[in-house]
């Protein structure tokens, strides 16, 4: 099959395999190349680990500490003619890395949020891995089906309280318009708490420290936003931004309970707007991100996935002074991009944008090629005009 890109809206309906190898493979090579973690994990289960933060958390892991790793996912292996989603060729690529170098790559696709992935994880890791000591948990969804309940919840992106209106743009077609969204209802926020908010994590710790697989001083961190004001209304303030805070309480909550087992800690890593599947989803945040990309660019502190979990691991977690928390007991990994002067220039920029100067205003360019990259396109050395085999089996 000869793949080539086939956007609709903001995603990519198709994905290269080899396209898809070669960017794991980039973000191996750096991991390696900033050299390895002074006592990292050994033991390692990133729960939404196919793409985006999990996939960077589990090469960070695996390549910078030697981790044996589990990895649960949700993806759709090929069809007769339709390649697999970027994430079963991304995960297949880490593995045969990983096992190539010696690891445990374990890999379970499924639904997260089922009680079912969770005794699937929980058996594997008590015959192959043994307790763990670094549990990350990196879900983007759009739905949960609760697993005592049986209700299916979906998760909005929307402003609460009142309608927002500012610019966005979409970026396949280059064109910057006003958008206006309408308030969530107080079900759309429930609904948004219930599949991104806390609990789901909570339950995964809760079936670990029951089994008795939770290693002493084990941590347990999960995956936030909180950005600038001019994107509040749609994240920070908005239904997303409602479903961290119960993200937030439930690390508030893990973090008493593994400590009353004498285990170890749990928190929140406020993280980098990044382009990825789950952030090319919400209205306005592709713009901000075209800026804050050739901001931070010109600037020589743009960072992608990869480099901001390897920071995250090498100077807070794993090494340099610790762990360094907010006044909300949250780690800030986004310190570079909140800088007051990467904002301000924003802030000066946000206003001017067109459709007619977003080339030179924006790194429209650059969001584009990381976007084609999610899914393999665009990456050096590639022949995208050549026959190549979508049927790839992941074990
Ligand atoms: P992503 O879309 O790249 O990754 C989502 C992962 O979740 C994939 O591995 C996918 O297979 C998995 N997944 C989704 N539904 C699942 C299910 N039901 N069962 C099992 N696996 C499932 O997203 P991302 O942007 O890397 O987001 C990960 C976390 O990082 C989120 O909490 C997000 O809010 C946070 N974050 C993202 C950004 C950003 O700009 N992208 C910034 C800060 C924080």
């Amino acid at each position: 099959m000869v793949i080539k890109p086939k956007i609709r809206g903001f995603v990519c309906i198709t994905a290269h395999p080899q396209g898809c190898a070669a960017h794991v493979q980039e973000q191996i090579n750096l991991v390696k190349s900033r050299g390895p973690l002074k006592n990292g994990p050994r033991n390692v289960l990133v729960i939404g680990a196919s793409t985006g933060y999990g996939l960077a958390s589990r090469i960070a892991a695996a390549f910078g500490s030697g981790a044996n790793t589990l990895g649960i996912f949700f993806e759709r292996p090929s069809e007769e003619d339709r390649p697999a989603t970027p994430g079963w060729y991304n995960t297949i690529a880490f593995s045969d890395a990983a096992r190539a170098a010696g690891l445990k790559a374990l890999n379970i696709n499924g639904d997260a949020f089922s009680d079912d992935i969770k005794r699937q994880a929980i058996d594997l890791i008590r015959r192959e891995l043994g307790p763990i000591d670094l549990i990350v948990y990196s879900l983007a969804s759009p739905r949960r089906t609760h697993p005592r309940t049986g209700a299916v919840h979906k998760s909005v992106l929307k402003p609460v309280g009142q309608s927002y209106t500012n610019k966005t743009v979409d970026t396949d077609k280059g064109i910057v318009s006003q958008i206006t969204i309408e308030p969530a209802n107080e079900a759309e926020i429930a609904d948004t708490a219930a599949v991104m908010g806390g609990e789901d994590w909570e339950m995964w710790i809760d079936a670990l420290l029951a089994e008795g697989l939770v290693a002493p001083g084990a941590t347990s961190m999960a995956y936030s936003y909180i950005g600038p004001e001019v994107t509040w209304a749609i994240y920070k303030n908005g239904t997303i931004g409602l479903a961290k805070n119960d993200l937030e309480r439930a690390a508030r909550k893990i973090d008493a309970s593994l400590k009353a087992h004498g285990y170890g800690r749990a928190f929140i890593s406020v993280n980098k707007a990044l382009v990825t599947q789950a952030s090319s989803a919400i209205p306005v945040v592709p713009l901000y991100i075209s800026i804050l990309y050739k901001i931070m660019k010109a600037n020589g502190t743009h960072e992608g996935c990869i480099e901001q979990i390897q920071r995250l691991f090498a100077t807070q977690l794993y090494g340099g002074a610790g762990l360094q928390f907010d006044d909300q007991g949250r780690v800030r990994i986004d310190d570079w991009e909140m800088r007051p002067e990467i904002q301000a220039e924003v802030a000066r920029i946000w206003p001017q944008v067109t459709t007619e100067n977003l080339a030179s205003f924006t790194d429209i360019a650059g969001y584009r090629s990381e976007f084609l990259k999610l899914f393999g396109f665009g990456i050096p050395g590639i022949n995208y005009e050549a026959e190549v085999e979508p049927h790839l089996p992941l074990t």
